[in-house]
């Protein structure tokens, strides 16, 4: 006889952990005892050498689903004369963000009993288990216990009171656990907030709705979402209309793989991603669904049910719906009743609420195959809040307020970084005030005091703004950091890189240290600085925001860079002459026309130089247009040239004015910026590579710079579980504390 005092650490508390190793060690006749601790989980187990063996390979292996072991810690000491093993209480205290977790995707036996007539949970759309359900959305304060989520004022009833004390189920300690009789239930509301229906009527109202081809805002898991018919073009064109969203793609809910495949054929890996407990909008390859919904493009953003009011609403439907962000354009998603009422009423033609409180927004979260990687290019709902792992330990607790736009904050202690939810861009008040929000929000969840802040180089940002203010009041030091570094630090902290990297740092745009807008960077960095090694020669913006929205503009001015206002070839870029005029001169004068190296811009140039798209009706159209084209048949690329501390795309240019082929040129474009990587790479003599910006989401252009780096030898570091794009630019703040002097 043996016995085992195993220490769990990571994410094993709140998952059914503790039914499940009841579960294993009644079925191996093994004695002992489970807790959870203020650290992890702690069992003891007691029984022959090789029954312990058994129980530890069966540990490994069927831990559930959505647990995690960080690390196992396992001592032999002397026979206690174990009998039964059993549950025992917790112990109080501790580190309070261990068992704060995500959102979860309905399980597989959840659902099973949803549809079963037998289950008493038949059809009932609050159903949960340890394996799945609400979690960060619905938790006021930790430890997360029922009393302290928004499911407190629901009594449960004897059968469910009964379900949660039995550690052999897996609704053992489930705190959201509800049954039609005790739970939460639905409401449907007009547009003007007058209830209409309750329970199976409530459901039947919006699917009617739905099916005469009707705009329904439904309550989700972190806010609404606004649902129409993708498959029919006047349903989702009123969407768009209503919702003021000219044409940035609406992401649409599949009944179930079987439905997806008859408009999409995703490969095994994003079959996966769909499929995965996180339940993210995966961007695939699309057909067959109303033009408006993704507009111009072949790739839409797919997603399943993942809760289970969405399978029993879409059960119902013969065809996928719309599920875009209940919001107005460029708001905060709405997340209660009476403010669906006030912002969606208008878009909306009614609302399926149910009495159960959001405690915080969560958006859903956005995955795509970028180079072969599955990337993160929206961290929320599913991934939220668990935290990443540093390659080293931070010397204080950090609290990064990250960029402007797609902004997450951070919060790190030790070696692990809290990043928040998807807040949005900073562009309207009410967005700010949600940041705000958040971020106590999240500080007070965690018990999170911070002693240093960090903030973007920008001084117009409203995030530098906050954190100036917030760093004065508090008496905390302020780090300020070069947005371009930031984005090469998050890549070298997810990739765990230590040491100095050649980063490449491509987007639209970030403020430069010497004031100039910069985009399109080569940074020799490490944790504790940089060096700006090379970037794209600068061109300017005429009209500075506006060229951001006509990227009609941009190849304009790469022209006039080129031959100058008096001797520009006849181009067709959609400008009267009079305009050619009035932009020809902004440029000359340099009125309005700020310099920039942005690849971002660069790239939408291109496009509007090839035709593809010559104004933007949401950010980074002309360059997601130009991508959707790439063909890899064509294997050649343009001419370049790289100077000392310049890229020059005037060869590029020049011999794009050549191409006639908008297809042809998109690739041999996105094949010579890949080019222009290795040529870089191969002067910085680094033998590792971050890639990191918005524009590494361009999975041809992230595939060729790869193919073509690694077979000569080099690493190259891409991102995965946070966005490439500004979304991850808090955790890149957080990672310059972990280098205080560069050897740089
Ligand atoms: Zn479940
Ligand atoms: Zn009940
Ligand atoms: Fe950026």
């Amino acid at each position: 006889m043996k016995r085992l005092r195993i220490f769990l650490e990571g994410t094993v508390q709140g998952v059914g952990f503790r039914p499940f190793l009841y579960r294993i060690a009644r079925d191996l006749g093994v004695g002992g005892y489970v807790k959870n601790t203020a650290s992890g989980v702690l069992l003891e187990v007691e029984g022959d050498e090789e029954t312990l063996d058994l129980f530890l390979l069966r540990l490994e292996r069927e831990k559930p689903p959505l647990s995690r072991i960080r690390s196992r810690r396992i001592e032999e000491l002397d026979p206690a004369g174990f009998g039964d093993f059993r549950i025992e209480r917790s112990e109080e205290g501790g580190d309070r963000g261990i068992s704060l977790l995500p959102d979860t995707a309905t399980c597989g036996e959840c659902l099973r009993e949803l549809f079963d007539p037998g289950d008493r949970r038949f059809l009932y759309p609050f159903t949960n288990c340890t394996l799945c359900g609400p979690r960060f959305t619905i938790v006021r304060r930790l430890p997360y216990d029922r009393a302290n989520t928004t499911m407190d004022v629901f009594r449960m009833c004897p059968d469910c009171d009964r379900e949660y004390r039995d550690p052999s189920g897996r609704r053992f300690h489930a705190q959201p656990n509800a049954c039609p009789l005790c739970g939460p239930r639905l409401i449907l509301y007009s547009s003007e907030g007058k209830v209409l229906a309750e329970e199976r009527e409530a459901l039947r109202g919006s699917l009617e709705l739905l099916l005469k081809g009707g705009i329904v805002a439904l309550k989700g898991i972190g806010g609404f979402h606004l649902l129409c018919n993708a498959l029919d073009e006047g349903s989702v064109r009123r969407l768009r209309e209503l919702k003021g969203r000219e044409g940035k793609p609406f992401a649409v809910m599949f009944r179930d793989l079987t439905q997806l495949r008859r408009f999409a054929d995703p490969t095994q890996e994003e079959i996966s991603l769909l499929t995965s407990p996180q339940r993210p909008i995966v961007l695939i390859r699309g057909r067959g669904l109303a033009p408006s919904v993704a507009p111009r493009l072949r790739r839409i953003g797919a997603f399943l049910p993942y809760t289970p009011l969405h399978h029993l609403l879409l059960a119902e439907l013969p065809f996928p719906v719309v599920a875009t962000s209940g919001n107005l354009s460029g708001e905060p998603i709405v997340r209660d009743e009476e403010e669906a009422v006030l912002r969606l009423g208008s878009v909306a033609d009614c609302i399926l609420g149910y009495n159960r409180k959001i405690e915080r927004r969560c958006d859903d979260s956005v995955v795509k195959v970028v180079g072969g990687v599955p990337t993160v290019l929206r961290r929320s709902r599913g991934y939220v809040p668990l935290p990443l792992e540093l390659p080293l330990t931070l010397k204080r607790r950090v609290l990064a307020v990250g960029a402007h736009l797609k902004n997450t904050f951070a919060l790190g202690r030790g070696r692990e970084v809290f990043l928040s939810q998807h807040i949005g861009d900073m562009e309207t008040l009410r967005t700010c005030e949600v940041f705000e929000e958040s971020l106590f929000d999240l500080m007070e969840l965690l018990g999170f005091d911070p002693e240093v802040v960090v903030c973007d180089l920008h001084p117009r940002y409203e995030t530098t703004r906050w954190a100036e203010e917030f760093a004065r009041r508090r008496g905390l030091p302020l780090i300020k950091v070069q947005h371009h570094h930031a984005h090469v630090l998050s890549c070298m902290a997810e990739n765990g890189v230590r040491g100095r990297v050649l980063g490449v740092a491509w987007d639209g745009t970030g403020y430069g240290e010497d004031g100039t807008v910069w985009g399109g960077e080569f940074l020799l960095s490490d944790y504790g600085g940089y060096v700006r090694f090379k970037h794209f020669r600068e061109f300017r913006l005429i009209g500075g925001e506006r060229a951001v929205r006509e990227p009609a503009r941009v190849a304009l001015s790469l022209l006039l860079h080129i031959f100058g206002r008096e001797k520009l070839p006849p181009l067709n870029l959609g400008f009267s002459d009079r305009e050619l005029d009035l932009l020809s001169e902004a440029w000359e004068k340099g009125l309005n026309a700020p310099l920039c190296s942005s690849a971002g811009r660069l790239l939408e140039g291109v496009s509007a130089l090839l035709g593809i798209r010559w104004r933007n009706s949401y950010e980074g159209e002309a360059a997601v247009l130009l991508e959707d084209l790439y063909d890899p048949a064509f294997k050649d690329h343009y001419p370049f040239s790289v100077g000392d501390a310049t890229v020059d795309w005037e060869p590029v240019i020049l011999a794009l004015l050549e191409e006639r082929d908008p297809v042809r040129g998109a690739t041999r474009f996105l094949n010579t910026l890949a080019k222009i990587v290795l040529a870089v790479a191969e002067e910085a003599g680094l033998e590792r590579l971050c890639l990191s910006g918005g524009v590494m989401q361009n999975d041809p252009l992230v595939t060729a710079i790869r193919d073509l780096l690694e077979e000569r030898g080099f690493r190259v570091y891409t991102h995965r579980h946070v966005p490439p794009n500004d979304g991850g630019i808090s955790l890149g703040q957080v990672a310059r504390t972990l280098g205080e002097d560069s050897e740089l």
